[in-house]
């Protein structure tokens, strides 16, 4: 790519690929860390903020390149504390992030995409299909954003890539943010503060596990091919024992565990000849799994188990030495909470016929 003849936006670059840029310019590499520093330390939203750079160098920069920063739109709170924060992009189509406060986390999740090409048949955000593909300062501009508007005190812990889209089919924008929210001397993210969630694209877990040591989580789902294949087209492209290869060669550090996400869908895949399946696929030393009622949205007719037989479920993984957690699913009521995210502006009055399975 050239960057003579247009300008480029600052905020689309890592550290490295910034002093690259600087480099073609003909200037020296250094300024690539001040300008840096005025970006993720300092915020500014200008280039004539970067006081400390030489006014000469400022035109040049000024010439070449802008700040195209990400604001929020609207937000909503939920009555459990979950904020929705919609950004609309200068294309047209909305994204959405979501604020999850709990007791010692204050956790962020972020889109990587304007919709999603996959397709799931429980997720609300694959139903119209994928809009375009997130750029890094898009996904990095999320996290700045909420970070301007946070009360007094509040402090971002995590960021989870779970928002709308799958994260590694938007594969190197979403790796140059990866980048960008890791580096120390910027917003400074430590990798066991940030978690990816894939519905399991097998080369790109690959490639993930050799760019990055970022945390990783899997919308698994299910226990057996028919039934994953049924509930995420992904699965027949790379199946149950591709997949789970992948997540087993995933070079994470020895104390951290690779999540297996699985959405609980009444009749579908809530037996428990389904929960002993998964006790013999995965392995209980590096594996968590996060079991979701499935959250009931207008986009589709699956209903989540009774609460005694997502126990019953648990249970057997429990007795499997697994560790498990039920995630109540957060933000219902302003439907946020996962699988619920359309980037959508909604009418301002209270929805109805959505209901949280709190
Ligand atoms: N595309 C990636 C990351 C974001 S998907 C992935 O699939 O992992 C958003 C998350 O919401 C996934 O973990 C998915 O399993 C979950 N999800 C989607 N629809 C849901 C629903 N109706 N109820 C509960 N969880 C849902
Ligand atoms: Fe896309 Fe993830 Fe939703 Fe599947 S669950 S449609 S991969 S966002």
């Amino acid at each position: 790519m050239t960057h003579t003849n247009h300008k480029v936006n600052l905020l689309d670059f890592d550290l490295p690929q910034l002093k690259e840029l600087i480099f073609t310019w003909g200037e020296p590499a250094y300024r690539a860390d001040q300008v840096w520093g005025w970006l993720y330390r300092k915020d500014v939203p200008a280039i004539e903020d970067m006081t400390n750079v030489s006014v000469t160098f400022r035109g040049f920069l000024d010439a070449h390149s802008f700040i195209d920063r990400l604001t929020v739109h609207t937000a909503e709170t939920s009555v459990d504390g979950t904020r929705k924060f919609l950004f609309l992009l200068p294309d047209g189509p909305g994204i959405e992030s979501v604020l999850i406060p709990e007791r010692d986390h204050l956790t962020l999740c972020i889109s990587t995409q304007a919709g999603c090409a996959q397709g799931c048949r429980f997720c609300l955000t694959g139903k119209s299909g994928l809009r375009r593909n997130l750029t890094a300062g898009e996904i990095v501009g999320q996290v700045m954003a909420v970070k301007r508007i946070l009360e007094p005190g509040q402090r971002l812990t995590n960021l989870v890539f779970m928002g709308m889209g799958e994260p590694l089919a938007n594969y190197d924008q979403t790796l140059t943010a990866i980048r960008i929210l890791n580096d120390p001397a910027g917003i400074g993210f430590a990798y066991r503060r940030l978690t990816l969630s894939t519905s399991g694209l097998v080369p790109q877990i690959d490639r993930l596990g050799q760019d990055t040591k970022i945390n990783l989580a899997v919308s698994l789902n299910a226990s057996d091919d028919a039934t994953r294949s049924f509930l995420m087209p992904i699965n027949r492209r790379y199946p149950l024992k591709e997949l789970l290869a992948a997540c087993n060669r995933y070079p994470l550090p020895l104390t951290r565990r690779i999540t297996y996400e699985y959405i609980l869908i009444k009749g579908v895949n809530d037996s428990p000849q389904a929960a002993h399946r998964l006790t013999r696929l995965l392995k209980p030393a590096t594996s968590k799994i996060n079991l979701i009622p499935f959250n009931p949205h207008s986009g589709s007719d699956l209903v989540p188990p009774d609460w005694d037989t997502v126990l019953a479920f648990q249970n057997i993984l429990v007795k499997g030495h697994y560790t498990v957690i039920i995630r109540k699913s957060k933000g219902g009521d302003i439907s946020a909470a996962c699988g619920q995210l359309q980037g959508r502006i909604r009418p301002l009055e209270p929805q109805t016929g959505l209901s949280s399975v709190n």
